[in-house]
């Protein structure tokens, strides 16, 4: 295992861990896979299934092999995330116009409620295994709660950075009741990041942030992991949303690796979707630049996305032109609507999983995405993460709430019930 700057390709031996390349880039982790055999680790993979209680019966640390495997087992810390279900609903294939039932990876389903695990697992392992003890990271409110829950667990400090507006609540408190150090400042996420890149040295603290390679690699066991559950055949898109992009970057340095190793024929092609009030990267897209112009006020009531100068942006674009792939757009409206009916479907996820589903409806009509192709959509937070937003919707004044539910006040009298039901 090497580090490799996406910027000047400069190597670095990955026992010097540093997050930046003297250049500014970031690293990439790149692995020896001379010795690995597809076929081998496919059986390798399929009896970890059946493991409990070991670090293998996680859905990251089950592929161990194609994520750290240098790490020794007596480091990782582990909640056994991932082993997340993947739905086929018809009721978002009907949503969406597909003429396929649409698939739905409940990364909500992991044990912080975020796909934030799935990294987390990874880059706090790491960070032990080097001797840190205390760990932080900058978040939109995910990427702490997670922080907080796997430090807790492996009885060490973390310091999480939260900005003081435009983040859900739900989320600081889960931050808090783990046990968190909590600062909270006036700025952006953005803000954050850029405090880190210039003082984390001095400050002695192991960063957890995306900027973090070792994240990257864990978040790659999320098409691991659908891929496998298909039986290595994956379908024609896969539909993510992007905030810091670190997700859209593993889903492309994943889908490359069961490419090159040979567990798949074909590779899938990716939709990043963004909220239209933070999305740089896909105006740089459609736009047709090749560097990107941050957001300087970036908003959007999907918290999770809500960035304006996303680090992880070239990485993001490699994913893009490696897999054919598209962005698009899609307002807080067709977000929320979305996500009322993933809500309904029995799935559920935050506003910010919601902008795959409205993403691939959006791309559908645009016939970019043919109604014969199969999709599947990245879940990406849990329902309750944002109580406020169901609220908002469901119990609000608001008549732009296409999908409500309202409560149904009645009296305990058979004439009045019937008249409901
Ligand atoms: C972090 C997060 C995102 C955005 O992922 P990036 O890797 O920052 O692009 C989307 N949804 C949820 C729920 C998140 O927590
Ligand atoms: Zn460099």
């Amino acid at each position: 295992m090497k580090l490799v700057c996406v910027d000047c390709n400069k190597e670095v031996s990955a026992d010097l861990f540093d997050y930046q390349c003297t250049c500014g880039g970031l690293f990439d982790i790149v692995h020896d896979t001379a010795q690995l055999d597809a076929e081998f680790l496919k059986r390798v993979f399929h009896d970890r299934l059946s493991e409990r209680m070991t670090p293998y019966a996680s859905g990251v640390w089950r592929y161990k092999e194609l994520i750290f495997p240098e790490l020794a087992d007596e480091y990782i810390t582990t909640k056994y995330e991932g082993n997340t279900g993947l739905y086929a609903s018809e009721q978002i294939q009907s949503y969406t116009g597909s003429n396929r039932k649409v698939l739905l990876k409940a990364q909500s389903e992991n044990p912080s409620g975020s796909f934030k695990d799935n990294g987390m697992t990874v880059a706090v392992s790491h960070g032990r295994s080097l001797g840190y003890q205390r760990f932080t990271c900058t978040s939109t409110g995910n990427t702490s709660s997670s922080l907080a829950m796997y430090a807790s667990l492996a009885n060490q400090e973390s310091y999480v950075f939260v900005p003081n507006k435009n983040i859900s609540l739900n989320k600081v408190l889960q931050t808090l009741a783990y046990g968190a150090n909590v600062i909270s400042f006036d700025g952006t996420y953005d803000d954050g990041i850029r405090f880190y890149e210039q003082h984390s040295k001095e400050l002695g603290l192991y960063i957890c942030n995306s900027i973090n390679p070792f994240r990257i690699e864990g978040q790659k066991s999320i098409v691991y992991e659908i891929a496998q559950y298909l039986n290595w055949n994956l379908p024609d898109w896969v539909v993510i949303p992007g905030g810091a992009l670190s997700n859209v970057t593993a889903l492309g340095k994943g889908l490359q690796d069961l490419k090159k190793l040979g567990f798949i024929d074909k590779l899938p092609r990716v939709a990043l979707v963004q909220a239209e009030g933070a999305s740089p990267f896909h105006r740089m897209v459609a736009e047709g630049r090749t560097e990107l112009v941050p957001e300087p006020t970036p908003y959007t009531r999907a918290s999770a996305l809500n960035i304006g100068n996303p680090p992880s942006w070239k990485k993001a674009l490699r994913t893009l032109e490696e897999t054919n792939g598209v962005t698009c757009s899609v307002t807080d409206q067709e977000i929320l609507d979305a996500k009322a009916w993933v809500d309904k479907s029995g799935i559920g996820c935050e506003p910010a999983s919601a902008a795959t589903v409205a993403g691939l409806r959006k791309l559908i009509a645009q016939q970019v995405i043919d109604k014969d192709e199969t999709a599947v959509c990245i879940l990406t937070g849990n329902m309750l993460k944002d109580t406020d937003a169901l609220h908002e919707y469901h119990l609000g004044e608001s008549s732009t709430t296409s999908y409500k539910n309202a409560i149904r006040p009645a009296e305990l009298t058979l004439d009045s019930i019937q008249s409901i039901l």
